[in-house]
């Protein structure tokens, strides 16, 4: 989604970036330029003011206590399960459940959803541009159950061949589980058609959305997806702690994914019976301040508009995909139609690890290797790429920075 005339000047950046405490400073010398979005986002002031204020001012355990503390930090918990809910569009807040991450939400969706409900000669279908997360958890399913994991092809823009992935499809899919933006390309997959095709089959679907929460917005109910997932660390808030969302009636009928507290109503030597959703699924004492400071992040990122800040996004990434094509011997991994910004690439005869030492001595931060999806880099026949992601805060300024380092370090490899 790429644009190329953007209203630019209706977002301030510079006010945007003083949000950000830690890009004011200098790395190896250098003013910052912060280009690994897609590995985690940095955070604002207000997100790290909520963690202070908790542990400061309210610090208790949630749910069980009657006192002042307690009372104000279950509220302040409940306050963000009710944000949650609202920002996915999801029914009802019963359909939220806190946990670490999506790595832990798939984990959690295939070994309850998925131990109960899959048989051995199943089908359960992915793609192949998922992260490791959305990968080897249907694996160890498909080998404790005899199941059988399909893949579905891509071309070599890094876009999901559609034909191929219906030709897949029969009464033997039980569950997709497929990426919406993918972390490695940056390619918005068509996750609406996907879903509608496998629930003409009977399977349910489950949506990675750790790179897209922070890019479009999501509506879970128009998207009809029966799980959906998301980290907060993406999305300017705290590292662990993510939402998995499930639609009520499924997460009904799964049994608990870990035992202990609070995910019980009654205990006995003999028999324990289990909480209401969404606590069924949340045992033990959470990450409360994390958890009530996604809320914070939330509404950050909401009161700048997340359609807006795209707009200013897509011509981030025309202005550093017209520099990177001008490189000799680059080659782009990802040039999908629809795309977020993520600019993923190769050097002809220049390593990504070496290239990525060079541009930190320039204080720029991207990212290289498999980015955790071996099986697209194999496809895509590299070891990896060196990836620059950029957010609602970056400048055009920064994206020239990168240019210059980047042409500096490849005279010096090659
Ligand atoms: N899926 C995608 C597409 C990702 O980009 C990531 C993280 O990079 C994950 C899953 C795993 O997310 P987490 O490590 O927050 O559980």
């Amino acid at each position: 989604m790429i644009t190329e005339t953007a209203p630019y000047t209706t977002i301030d950046i510079d006010q945007i970036r003083l949000d950000f405490p830690i890009l004011n400073q200098k790395v190896n010398g250098k003013q910052l330029v912060y280009f690994d979005n897609a590995a985690t986002t940095q955070k604002p002031s207000q997100v790290i003011d909520a963690i202070s204020e908790y542990y400061e001012g309210y610090n208790a355990n949630i749910h069980r206590g009657i006192h002042h503390l307690a009372e104000k930090a279950t509220s302040a918990y409940e306050a963000t399960r009710a944000t949650v809910k609202t920002f996915l569009n999801a029914k009802s807040i019963e359909e939220i459940i806190f946990t670490r991450g999506v790595t832990e939400s798939i984990n959690l969706v295939a070994n309850s959803y998925g131990r109960h409900n899959i048989r051995s000669g199943d089908e359960i279908i992915i793609s192949t541009m998922e992260h490791h997360s959305n990968i080897v958890p249907w694996q160890m399913l498909c080998e404790e159950k005899g199941a059988i994991l399909k893949v579905i092809p891509i071309n070599e823009q890094g876009e999901i061949l559609f034909d191929e992935y219906l030709k897949l499809l029969s009464s033997r899919t039980k569950i997709v589980s497929i990426v919406y933006v993918s972390n490695a390309l940056g390619t918005i997959n068509p996750v609406k058609d996907i879903i509608e095709a496998a629930h003409n089959v009977g399977a349910v679907v489950l949506i990675d959305g750790a790179q897209s929460t922070s890019h479009l917005d999501i509506d879970v109910q128009d998207l009809d997806c029966d799980f959906y997932t998301f980290s907060a660390h993406k999305l300017y808030g705290p590292t662990g702690v993510g939402v998995l969302y499930g639609k009520k009636n499924i997460l009904n009928d799964m049994p608990p994914y870990q035992g202990g507290g609070e995910m019980i109503k009654e205990v006995s030597f003999t028999k324990t019976t289990y909480n209401e959703l969404p606590y069924k699924f949340e045992a033990g004492t959470p990450n409360i301040a994390d958890t009530i400071a996604l809320k914070a992040a939330i509404d950050y990122i909401s009161k700048l508009g997340k359609s807006t800040l795209a707009v200013y996004e897509n011509e981030l990434l025309a202005y550093c995909t017209s520099q990177l094509l001008e490189i000799n011997g680059l080659r782009l991994i990802g040039e999908a139609d629809q795309k977020v910004s993520i600019a993923s690439f190769v050097i002809d005869g220049v390593h990504h690890q070496d290239l990525a030492i060079l541009l930190d001595g320039d204080g720029v931060a991207v990212r290289t290797g498999h980015h955790c999806t071996q099986p697209l880099m194999a496809r895509m026949g590299i070891l990896g790429t060196t990836r620059a992601s950029f957010s609602k805060k970056k400048k055009k300024s920064e994206i020239d920075l990168f240019i210059n380092s980047l042409n500096k370090a490849i005279k010096m490899l090659k």
